[in-house]
């Protein structure tokens, strides 16, 4: 298509979205805020929405769902880009960003945000009360993108994933409605969009439960490399025997600021110091000298963990000494071998399609790598190709989803995402 033909596309669709009700800002292309609006966190991808539409209440994104039907076109939505690893080109990027709304009930415990919401927003409002949500790794991060895709935090072996602490959302579905699913509405699109992802429709509302933490013991401690494969089958039988409260990591990295290569042992206890020194010192002993870092009593709501960069992901039933011995000989590489279950494997009746809940490790590595075993078993949020969203689940819960699908969404209107096809 042609640039003019473009914008007149671009235009009708905006007169399309206006007319159906939308109350926020439209940017078209060339316009100075489209290319700022429109970005995402993988500098991969670079999307070219015909229009970039800002909602700011749930009365938009119903006007931006039936205006995308009405035209014929694609619609994302995108709270903050960190996951955004489908273009929106020639469609509608439909924006949460301003829909920043957050509550805390102490009472009941129980957090309700919009969903442009980022966790700093929630655990800043939650600490005032002793409480915390099940937050990942970075404060930026969206609360609902993430607790779609299932949500693995430093929390989660005491609690879960953020998926199965959620009670109610209220959803714009394909068809423009507003729907409520909870365990008594819409209990099929309740379960679905408890690790679905955006597949069923456009979140506007999410409830979730919050958790007495206040204080963790936590911190990134750093030893020599040569140490990195005693470390890490003193973590294999070291895990095998630690309370749900004490989650941790094991990243073959550098020390910050310098090229040295180092272990770092990632640590968050829920817990009082003594007791955590008590349980990890199994550990530290075979570490050898620390050469940086510490753990400190800290507000869970400041401890930040970091990330590594996900270009191969798999689950790891035994860390073997196969996989020690590949990791361990990878020059320069960022390595993340992280330890999973309590809670996370064992989440109740009801909830939601996380696979591969039962793993014992996940295993993250910053780059491609020949010679390791793959269970070809993946997690939605760490998802590096979004094409191979089917591998995130277990066969009988992707049939249900694709059911569930062909329920809420038979066309795959939602469908430039982790997709699930019907
Ligand atoms: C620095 C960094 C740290 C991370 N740490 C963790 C971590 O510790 N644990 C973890 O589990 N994940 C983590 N992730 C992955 C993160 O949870 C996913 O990338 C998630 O999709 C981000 O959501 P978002 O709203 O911020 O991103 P966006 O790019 O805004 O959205 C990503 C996708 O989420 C879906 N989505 C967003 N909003 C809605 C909505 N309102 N309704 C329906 N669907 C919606 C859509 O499919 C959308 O394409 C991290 C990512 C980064 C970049």
């Amino acid at each position: 298509m042609s640039t003019q033909a473009i914008a007149a596309v671009a235009s009708d669709l905006v007169a399309g979205l206006l007319g159906a009700g939308f109350n926020g800002a439209v940017r078209l292309p060339g316009e100075p805020e489209y290319d700022e609006q429109r970005r995402s966190v993988i500098p991969s991808v670079d999307s070219r929405p015909l229009v970039v539409a800002e909602a700011l209440g749930r009365t938009d994104v119903q006007a931006a769902v039936r205006t995308a039907r009405e035209y014929g076109v694609p619609i994302a939505v995108q709270a903050t880009g960190h996951g955004t690893r489908v273009p929106a080109d020639g469609g509608i990027l439909l924006k949460t960003t301003q829909m920043t709304g957050v509550l805390v009930d102490p009472e009941r415990r129980i957090a309700k945000v919009a969903p442009g919401a980022r966790w700093g927003a929630v655990l800043d409002a939650a600490r005032q009360f002793g409480l915390a949500p099940l937050s990942g790794s970075h404060r930026d991060v969206g609360v609902t993108g993430y607790t779609l895709g299932g949500g693995v935090g430093w929390l989660a072996r005491k609690y879960g994933f953020a998926a199965d602490s959620v009670i109610r959302a209220e959803v714009v579905t394909a068809d423009g409605r507003t729907v409520t699913a909870s365990a008594e509405q819409h209990p099929d699109l309740f379960w679905a969009i408890r690790g679905g992802t955006g597949n069923f429709g456009i979140v506007t509302s999410l409830e979730f439960r919050l958790y007495p933490v206040r204080e963790v013991h936590a911190g990134i401690v750093y030893y020599g490399i040569d140490r990195a494969a005693a470390i890490l089958r003193r973590y294999r039988d070291w895990t095998a025997t630690i309370p749900n409260e004490l989650s941790t990591a094991v990243v073959l990295t550098r020390v910050p600021g310098t090229e040295q290569r180092a272990v770092a042992i990632k640590v968050l206890y829920a817990g009082p110091a003594e007791l955590a020194e008590h349980l990890l010192k199994p550990l530290f002993e075979i570490a050898g000298p620390r050469l940086a870092g510490e753990l400190k009593t800290i507000e869970y709501a400041d401890a930040a963990m970091g990330g590594t960069p996900a270009r191969h992901l798999d689950f790891l039933d035994t860390l073997t000494d196969e996989v020690i011995d590949v990791v361990t000989e990878l020059e320069d590489a960022m390595v993340e071998i992280r330890h999973w279950g309590g809670a996370m494997a064992h989440p109740g009746p009801g909830a939601g399609p996380i696979g591969h809940r039962e793993a014992s490790y996940s295993l993250i590595i910053d780059r491609e790598v020949v010679g390791l075993p793959n269970s070809g078993r993946t997690f939605v949020n760490f998802l590096g190709d979004p094409g191979r969203a089917d591998t995130a689940y277990g066969a009988a819960d992707l049939e249900r989803l694709r059911e569930v699908k062909r329920a809420y969404d038979p066309t795959n209107f939602f469908h430039l995402n982790a997709n699930i096809r019907p």
